[in-house]
This record gives C-alpha cells, structure tokens and sequence, in this order.
C-alpha cells in the first residue's frame, strides 16, 4: 500500500470515529506506527481535510492533539431522484445539509429533460448560498430504480422511459469538474442511517422505504449488501398471494398492495364506495386522492383510513417477517412518505413480524421509525459520495488526497 492510500485510510478512519481521535487511537485502529500516523495527520492537516485541537485528557504532562473531520473540506451536491419529485442539497464535508430543496417532477419525462430542471435547481442553490462551482467536491445521486454502482448506470428501471442504461455521471460532467456517483435511493438511505443516523452503533440492519413503490436496503456486518447487479433489496415485487394486479406484469406484488400508490388507488375505491365520509369528502374536494389524504384521515380517527393502514401495515409485515428469518438483523428501519403518515403503520408491521418471525430471529430485533426521516436519501447521498471520494485514493496510484 502507498502513502496516499494510507493517509486516505487514516482519514477513513477520523471520519468514521464518531468522536475525536488522538495519534494513539489512529494507531491503534489503523495498526500503523506513531510516527506513520504523525506522518499521515500532518498531510492531511496541511491538505485541510482535518483538524486538530489541544482538548484531550491525558494522565499527566502535555494534553494530547485530538483531530476531527475538517467539515469546511468542501461541498457535496446530494441529489434524491423520485418517480413523482426530486430533492436536491448541499452538504458540508461531514454530511450535514446547509440548504435542500423538494419539488415536483416526473421520470418519465425522460433522463435529459429530467437531469436538465436538476442541474438548473442545483446551480441556483450553490449561487443562492453563495458556493463556487470548484468548491464542490462530489456529486452523489439516488435514482429510484436498480443501479450498477461500479458504472452509475441504471439498469432496466420499471416505468421511466429512457432511464436504462443512461449515463448519468457524463451528464454531470458537462458541468462540474468533479466526481459523480450513483446509487439506488433505498440503498442510499440505507447507508445514511448506518452512518449518520446510528453513527455505526448497528451492524445489521434493514432500512424498507414506502413511498409510492417499496424498497429495502440491507447493511450486512457493517457493508451495504448491493448483490451482483444491484437490485439487492427490490422488494416491492415479492409475491404476496393477492390476486391484485400490479404494473409490473405480474398479480400479487407487495408494492401492488401496501405501496402509496395502491394505498391512494384503494382509499379512492372506499370513498366512491361510500364506506368513508371523510375521504369522500377529500375526493370531492380534490378529485383525486392520495396516500397523504389517508394520513389525514388516520389523524381525523376516520376508521377506514386506519382500518386501510393497518391491512398495509400487515402485510408488509408478513414480507418482512421473511426477511427478518433470513438476514436476522437487529434493527428494522421504516422509512419513506408513507412511513410518515403515522404509529399505525408502524404499529401494524410491528404485529406482522412477530407474529411471523421466528423467535430466535426476533430475540434481539427492534423495528423503529427512520431517525433521519425525509433527509436519509440526502445524508446518505452525501455521506457515499464523500466514502467514495476518499476510497477511491485507497491503493489507487500515488496522488493527492482529494483535488485541492
Ligand atoms: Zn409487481
């Protein structure tokens, strides 16, 4: 290993401490010498990345230098790309968001047009926060659909026309002299919470987002599991022997079922049927229903509305009791709008799973609300750029660090 690679991973290592470290920690978890480690965070002390203060405790003498990430290193656009809307933002070299932006915007209106309203949202946020275009590091992207990460190309995306194989990060490179990296949305959500939500605490782990459609990402023994081609974790389409139809071809698919797209299409069913007033109210009112509307009807105690989540509920429940026997995690992340909407849902996946699971698999599971919410895809976007950005100097040939 050369001495980029090495300072790289010294770096690695500050970033993913959680805490300042001193020389004496950095030696410990990289295995390398004092002196090398001295080596090391002086480069990247000269090079900005880190920082050392004199805050240590010590048993006696001089206190020793603990050193930090240098959050100032430089900027990171995280992009969230959604089948019905986009969130862009601006993260810090430690993955917090100075500023972001949600709009709506459709897919299937076809890379190009699509990538073209991003990157005018993008360059209006960095003039807005008065950022230079060179001082932006990295560019990480989560695209709603199967990802070869190795390329950044999707592959086969359901339902957006155009999107296969699109080379996204050449897209990106007519504007920005920097890195771009993408990944499927779930999974970077996935990683954003192992990081920044849990701080590393948790090492097995699965974080499912219900959105329109359902999707999990899956962290084995601290890696996120993305599998040969990068559709680990697509299981909005696992059959679970309804006969209902879903847009994939198929009868029976989980997302068909508990998706915010099904949960919106069936409240729609309630209130023409006349079993809800309340969401015929809402569908006269709006002419349309969508899942938010039975997140206000589960606020209103509209007993449709909960009785509509809890079915939801149990049937994701039921998937994931499987997946629960099969990777035995200890945490289970619900995340996504529809996770949002409130502890019904929750509540309701909770009862599936236990009810399924078998106990050994159970014994040391907890199944919680996402901690970052409506953020993870943009922390994560942030935080797997700037993993990428530092590993890609890990055994790469002697250069700096990162690009000054
Ligand atoms: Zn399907």
């Amino acid at each position: 290993m050369n001495l980029a690679s090495m300072t790289a991973q010294v770096l690695q290592v500050i970033r993913r401490a959680c805490r300042p470290l001193s020389k004496t920690d950095i030696a410990s978890a990289t295995g390398l010498s004092l002196s090398a480690v001295s080596e090391h965070v002086e480069r990247l002390t000269s090079e900005k990345l880190i920082l050392g203060a004199s805050v240590g405790m010590s048993s006696g003498g001089r206190k020793p230098k603990l050193y930090t990430l240098n959050e100032k290193a430089g900027w990171i656009v995280a992009v969230e790309l959604g089948t019905a809307s986009v969130r862009v933002g601006i993260s810090d070299f430690d993955c917090k968001i100075l500023d972001y932006k949600s709009t709506p915007m459709v897919m299937n209106e076809g890379p190009k047009k699509t990538l073209t309203r991003v990157h005018e949202l993008v360059e209006g946020m960095l003039d807005a926060n008065g950022i230079e275009k060179r001082n932006v590091m990295g560019i990480g992207i989560g695209f709603p659909g199967p990802v070869e990460f190795a390329t950044g190309l999707p592959v086969s995306p359901p339902i957006m026309p155009g999107w296969d194989q699109y080379p996204i990060r050449e897209f990106w490179a007519q504007y920005f002299d920097c890195p771009c990296y993408v990944d499927n949305d779930v999974n970077i959500m996935a990683v954003g919470e192992h990081a920044k939500g849990l701080n590393f605490q948790v090492d097995n782990l699965i974080y499912i987002k219900i959105g329109t459609g359902i999707g999990a990402g899956i962290i084995v023994d601290g890696k996120l599991y993305r599998g040969i081609n990068g559709s680990a974790g697509d299981i909005g389409h696992i059959d679970v022997g309804l006969k209902v139809d879903c847009w994939c071809g198929n009868r029976g698919c989980l997302e068909a079922l508990a998706g915010g797209k099904a949960i919106a299409a069936r409240a729609k069913q309630l209130a023409q049927e006349g079993k809800s007033d309340f969401l015929r109210d809402r569908l006269k009112l709006q002419g349309d229903l969508t899942a938010k509307d039975v997140g206000l009807g589960l606020q209103s105690l509209d007993s449709a509305s909960i009785e509509l989540i809890r079915e939801s509920g149990d049937t994701i429940g039921r998937v994931l009791a499987s997946l629960v026997n099969f990777t035995n995690p200890s945490l289970v992340l619900i995340g996504g709008g529809v996770a949002e909407l409130g502890d019904i849902l929750l509540a309701s996946i909770r009862q599936g799973v236990y009810r399924r699971s078998l106990p050994l698999a159970t014994r040391n599971l907890a199944i919680n609300q996402s901690s970052l919410g409506k953020m993870a895809g943009l922390i994560g976007g942030a935080y797997m750029t700037i993993d990428q950005l530092i590993s890609s100097r890990i055994d790469a040939p002697e250069t700096a660090i990162i690009k000054s």
